[in-house]
C-alpha cells in the first residue's frame, strides 16, 4: 500500500519507494511531506522492522545500478 505526499496516513514509519528515504510521522494529523532526498511524493508504511529491512536493502541493491560515479 503507498500513501502520496499531502495524505495523512497516521502515525508511523514510511519509506520512500524512489530512494529508500524514511521518514516518521509522530502525529494522526501530519502530512506526508515530499522526500527529503529525491522529491518523490510516494511512500510505504513500515509496519514492522523487519519490512523495512527487507525494503531498504532491495533499494540498496538496485542504487549501484542507477547511480553512476
Ligand atoms: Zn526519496
Amino acid at each position: 500500500m503507498a500513501f502520496k505526499c499531502g495524505q495523512k496516513p497516521g502515525t508511523g514509519r514510511y519509506v520512500c519507494t524512489g530512494c529508500g528515504e524514511d521518514l516518521y510521522l509522530d502525529d494522526d494529523s501530519d502530512k506526508l511531506p515530499p522526500c527529503a532526498k529525491c522529491e518523490k511524493c510516494e511512500f510505504k508504511q513500515v509496519k514492522t522492522f523487519l519490512t523495512y529491512l527487507l525494503f531498504y536493502k532491495v533499494v540498496n541493491s538496485y542504487k549501484p545500478l542507477i547511480h553512476v560515479n
